[in-house]
């Protein structure tokens, strides 16, 4: 084409020939990208190959793999085996490696907004946080968190509603909590030390021992398939429920986003897709797996279940509260978080009153 005729042509179609240059442009790109193989490094906060937390991470990059057709290769990373557990948030935000997968709970100390996003106590069940992060306005609120340490979150896993853990005496009332020392993180932590406990951090892999030894007197961790796979009811007698300081607790795949950017856009539809297959594939196997479990640490290994009482429920309840209005008050994203949740909270609760409420007194007609 002459460059008189290109002027007319671009006169003619006015707009259209700038939307067709720049479809133009962006097809070549997928083609060159097309030939290119991205080779990447996920580190996460579990033990290597943990089952369902390291598992589903390693899921989500055989699955990538898989639907990529091998275009994006990512090598997955147990706690320790590239940079500490914990070191999972830094490595990812400064472009060590370009995803984590870990619990947005574990970076309280960084950005304490992030656990409304993992769970907080009395918060939300799995059903309402993924209602919540994926067409509720939580979303937005991440990536705009995570955007300040150049990072994009995912939601890649839930554990459902969790246990209330491992108790060498019983809870009768408040007072029981008075000098117990129990390993328990986050804000969870914080509600018992209100209670006049001691919140103990440790790794995983040292619950058990501690817990045999007396240097805690209780444990939570997730739920009966775990638990029964440590060993928690040899070091335990009575095994409490509910979890009320995680209702279903949200895993997370974190991108870095430089990394991020530079994928082309059928790639980051594929890293997206599978992120979503195992946020469902996670609860799912939870929810099929954690009565058989139960059974056996019942039926075989005699573990006493207990429910906590109802007015120390209520009571935890209370000081959750205090401890969610402490931390909002503590920091600005906190706050705006909070406020999101709140009246999520608000909404959900709404609809729930007609709907899961009634279906679960209904089902036991
Ligand atoms: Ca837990």
């Amino acid at each position: 084409m002459e460059n008189n005729d290109r002027r007319k042509f671009i006169k003619k179609v006015g707009m259209g020939a700038a939307a067709i240059g720049a479809g133009i442009a962006s097809s070549a790109v997928p083609a060159m990208a097309k030939e290119k193989t991205y080779r990447w490094k996920m580190v996460t906060t579990w033990p290597p190959h943990f089952p369902m937390l390291g598992e589903s991470a390693d899921k989500i990059a055989q699955w990538v793999d898989e639907m990529s057709a091998g275009r994006l290769k990512i090598s997955v990373y147990g706690g320790g085996e590239l940079v500490p557990p914990l070191g999972t948030f830094d490595a990812v935000s400064q472009g060590t490696v370009e995803m984590g997968h870990a619990a947005s709970y574990y970076w309280a100390g960084k950005c304490p907004a992030a656990q409304f996003f993992a769970a907080v106590p009395f918060g939300f069940n799995a059903q309402s946080i993924n209602a919540w992060i994926l067409s509720g306005g939580g979303m937005k609120l991440w990536e705009e968190l995570y955007a300040k340490f150049n990072m994009k979150p995912f939601l890649a896993g839930n554990t459902g509603v969790q246990m209330g853990g491992w108790f060498n005496k019983e809870i009768n009332s408040m007072d029981d909590f008075k000098g117990l020392k129990m390993r328990i993180p986050g804000l969870g932590g914080k509600v018992l030390a209100k209670a006049g406990g001691s919140a103990i951090l440790m790794a995983g892999g040292d619950i058990y021992t501690n817990l045999e030894r007396g240097v805690i007197d209780a444990t939570e961790w997730v739920g009966p398939f775990h638990d029964l796979k440590l060993g928690f009811y040899k070091a335990a007698k009575y095994y409490y429920y509910p979890g009320w300081h995680e209702f279903g607790t949200a895993f997370e795949l974190m991108v870095n986003l430089d990394a991020w950017n530079s994928l082309p856009d059928d790639l980051k539809a594929i890293v997206s897709a599978a992120t979503y297959k195992s946020n469902i594939w996670m609860l799912s196997e939870f929810e099929a797996k954690n009565n058989a479990a139960l059974r056996e640490l019942i039926d075989v290994h005699k573990v006493q279940l207990k429910e906590f009482p109802k007015p120390v429920v209520k009571e935890l309840r209370k000081l959750s509260t205090e401890v969610l209005e402490e931390l909002a008050a503590s920091d600005p994203d906190s706050k705006k978080v909070y406020e999101a949740f709140l009246a999520f909270q608000k909404n959900i609760h709404a609809w729930n009153k007609l709907t899961e409420e009634p279906y679960q007194q209904l089902k036991n007609l």
